[in-house]
């Protein structure tokens, strides 16, 4: 899947499986957000139902009526299943139209009927209820992709019926070589970009495309990576700043728990982090001095924010109670 950076496991896996003919019905892929898990579907998407595919390398041909019919958005058996305009959760009766009732129409046009459904921690549990029937008793020729950032999150009996897939950030070079192949990006500004990504190829080329992403980015992550040093009244004044919006507390948000992950890492001693320069010491710093045990409780309270927020909770109050549980680098501190 040769448009596909990175994650070459995921794709081993699932080209072996077109070639095999041993296709599951249903796939969960995870890992971060903006890491290419919609991407690596489409893609999955276009191999299976590609009428030229090279099945020894994996690869859709990209140019048949199938394969361009998938790249522009309007193949009938490719349904990417997302929440009505304007509201975070997949409501049932999205599922209901587009699953539930196109799983049990024949394909139109090639073998398979596939149904994208990203991030499906976004929702209500009628919904997932309707989704679990589908499921346990998938109609014949059809392939669901799950994908999600918060995999904890999910019931047991919905990953039960899912091949895992588990996507991991990408290296800065992979970051910058899409940039600059497929992206036509300059390399000084390829490798800026991918510097500050953390392994998101997604976000990458979304800030080449927005400048002012990057800017927001430096400046969030500045902010994220001092409050722990910060005073108590500051860290509220700070919860102010970045829950000044929800939109806002979400980006502040995936960037907290992004850096978080680094600070999880380093406490762990693991060496692998994805920051870079002062947030990468940062991290390691933090890490070192607050433990595992603590630094993964405040990752689950970071997800759990995170998951308040798409109920609609008060942005100010959710941040609010992480300034409060936030550990502190001194051991005695962590509550002040
Ligand atoms: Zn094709």
């Amino acid at each position: 899947m040769r448009d596909v950076a990175g994650h070459a496991q995921a794709q081993a896996r699932l080209a072996r499986a077109v070639a095999s003919g041993q296709v599951s019905h249903a796939y969960l892929l995870t890992g971060p957000e903006s890491i290419g898990k919609t991407t690596l579907a489409l893609a999955f998407a276009r191999l299976l139902l590609c009428e030229r595919p090279n099945l020894e390398t994996g690869d859709p041909c990209d140019s048949c009526d199938a394969c361009r019919k998938v790249l522009h958005g309007n193949h009938p058996d490719v349904m990417l299943v997302e929440p009505e305009d304007g509201k975070r959760l997949l409501g049932v009766d999205v599922v209901r139209e587009s699953v539930v009732r196109h799983a049990n129409l024949a394909p139109s046009q090639g073998r398979w009927r596939v149904f994208i459904l990203p991030d499906v921690e976004r929702m209500t549990p009628n919904t997932l209820n309707a989704l679990l029937k589908t499921l346990e008793e998938p109609p014949a020729g059809v392939v669901l992709l799950l994908t999600s950032t918060d995999p904890e999150s999910l019931l047991p009996t919905l990953i039960s019926r899912c091949q895992l897939l588990s996507l991991h950030p990408l290296a800065q070079s992979e970051i910058e070589r899409l940039l600059i192949e497929r992206h036509q990006v300059a390399p000084a500004e390829a490798q800026a970009l991918a510097a500050l990504a953390q392994g998101r190829p997604g976000w990458a080329v979304r800030a080449h495309e927005h400048p002012e992403l990057r800017e927001e980015r430096k400046q969030l992550l500045g902010q994220i990576i001092g409050l722990p040093r910060a005073s108590r009244d500051e860290r509220l004044r700070m919860a102010g700043v970045l829950a000044k919006d929800g939109d806002m507390a979400r980006r502040a948000l995936d960037e907290w728990t992004l850096w978080w992950r680094d600070v999880l890492l380093a406490a762990a001693g693991a060496d692998h982090l994805i920051s870079d320069g002062e947030a990468r010491r940062e991290a390691e710093r933090l890490g070192r001095a607050i433990g595992r045990p603590r630094a993964e409780a405040f990752l689950h309270a970071l997800l759990a924010a995170r998951e308040l927020l798409d109920q609609n909770v008060n942005a100010r109050l959710a941040f609010d109670v992480l300034m409060f549980d936030l550990p502190a680098p001194t051991a005695s501190s962590g509550r002040r």
